[in-house]
């Protein structure tokens, strides 16, 4: 057992000293058979919400809805969810209902992929009811069921589909496959950002080609935001040496650089289809702009560095290693760290000591010396002390008069 096995288990055995079943589920059983690293420990059980409340000092209710309570214990927060059954999934989502039940059968029913199906024992015995075990050693991605009337119910289990494929360098059983292509369309039924965290994690995975091949042999890249026509753009995203982009700022900026998308209004309009944030929507038309330069100079100059900033350069350099042309990381940090100042704030004057000093009145000269001091300071012309800035600042101010 796995190290976050062994510390939950004891809540499994609380449970089960109350006369209640409880078991390991979902992802965290199926990372565990692969040897993969877990991120969160997900606990199914039959006791109803309330009872497991009354078994534990601590909780807290992240879903009491949908019979998710977090137990808190020595730090961790486990997710426990009492086992249920959905249905009347009216509008290809969500389900209007949740029912909790007793058996532990009917709730791995309604999951998604065989794979995710699995259930374990606090000792570690695995429960297999749908053969996800034989699944898990063969690669394959299989609903559980019926796959068409699984993603009637949910549209979404489709991009998860590939994005598992992705994540796990899986094929997408012929069955399921077929469903997914008969089904694509539905697709826009589910809110743009559910499909984008799928899109995000599909491009971050260890296999993307594997999640873009079962894009495009499904067709369901089609019914993405703004992706109807980009077949080209899966084509090409395909045909890179192998890749692996480590942040979601990442995959935005090799999606943009790689639709040619290059200046800030066309990368914006993208984003904005997707429903990402300004804060994501800033970092990306930055790194874009770096992803450029690079390719132009092959290396940033030192106010290309200070402009973009470290986080940006960071996306910029993974992407444009990616397509051929990027630099050596640490060098690309050094560089930036040499830096005289790494933020405008830290220039040694301001426009109140210009206007003390009578080199200016306020208006749009002092913002054209203001800048021009802090080019000298970026590019190391000019120290960053106040009396050398003023010396300087005076020579501008000279220089603008005449
Ligand atoms: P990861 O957390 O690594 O992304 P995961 O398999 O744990 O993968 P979650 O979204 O955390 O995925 O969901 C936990 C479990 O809940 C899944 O393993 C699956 O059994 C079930 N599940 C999640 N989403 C769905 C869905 N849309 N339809 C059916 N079952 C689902
Ligand atoms: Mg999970």
């Amino acid at each position: 057992l796995p190290a976050e096995f062994q510390a939950a288990k004891p809540i499994l055995d609380t449970i089960e000293a109350a006369g209640y079943e409880a078991y390991f589920v979902g992802g965290c059983v199926r990372d565990t058979i692969l040897g993969k690293p877990l991120h969160d420990v997900d606990i199914a059980t039959s006791a109803f919400p309330a009872e497991v409340k009354q078994l534990f000092k601590r909780t807290v209710d992240t879903g009491i809805e949908h019979g998710t309570v977090m137990i808190l214990d020595h730090g961790n927060g486990y997710e426990t969810t009492t086992f249920r059954t959905e249905s009347g999934y009216q509008d290809f989502r969500r389900p209007d209902q949740v029912t909790f039940v007793r058996s532990l059968q009917d709730d791995l029913k309604r999951r998604d992929f065989t794979i995710n199906a699995l259930a374990m024992t606090a000792n570690g015995k695995v429960i297999d009811l749908f053969d996800g075990l034989a699944d898990l050693e063969q690669g394959v991605l299989r609903a559980v069921g019926i796959a068409e009337a699984r993603f009637h119910e949910d549209a979404l289990r489709m991009m998860r589909a590939v994005r598992f494929a992705s994540q796990l360098g899986f094929t997408i059983e012929p069955q399921t496959e077929q469903a997914i292509a008969d089904n694509a369309t539905l697709l826009t039924k589910i809110a743009v950002e559910r499909t984008r965290v799928e899109w995000e994690k599909l491009l971050m995975g260890q296999h993307p080609i594997a999640g873009l091949t079962g894009l495009l042999t499904t067709g369901l890249y089609r019914y993405m935001p703004a992706m109807a026509d980009q077949e080209g753009l899966l084509r090409q995203l395909m045909a890179l040496p192998t890749w692996h982009l480590t942040s979601i700022e990442s995959t935005w900026t090799l999606l943009s650089w790689t639709m040619r998308l290059t200046d800030e209004a066309a990368v914006r309009h993208l984003l904005k289809m997707w429903r990402t944030s300004n804060e994501l929507i800033s970092h990306v038309t930055t790194a874009v702009k770096a992803v450029a330069a690079l390719k132009r100079a092959g290396r940033l100059t030192a106010q290309e560095n200070f402009y973009t900033g470290l986080d940006a350069l960071t996306t910029a350099n993974q992407v444009a290693t990616i397509l051929g042309f990027g630099q050596d990381q640490t060098e690309l940090a050094r560089a930036y760290a040499d830096l005289p100042i790494h933020d405008k704030h830290e220039l040694a004057i301001n426009g109140g000591d210009l206007v003390k000093a009578k080199l200016v009145t306020p208006g749009p000269m002092m913002g054209q010396i203001l800048t021009a001091c802090l080019q000298a300071v970026i590019t190391k012309q000019v120290a960053n002390q106040q009396d050398d800035l003023l010396d300087f600042a005076g020579m501008v101010a000279d220089s603008k008069n005449h």
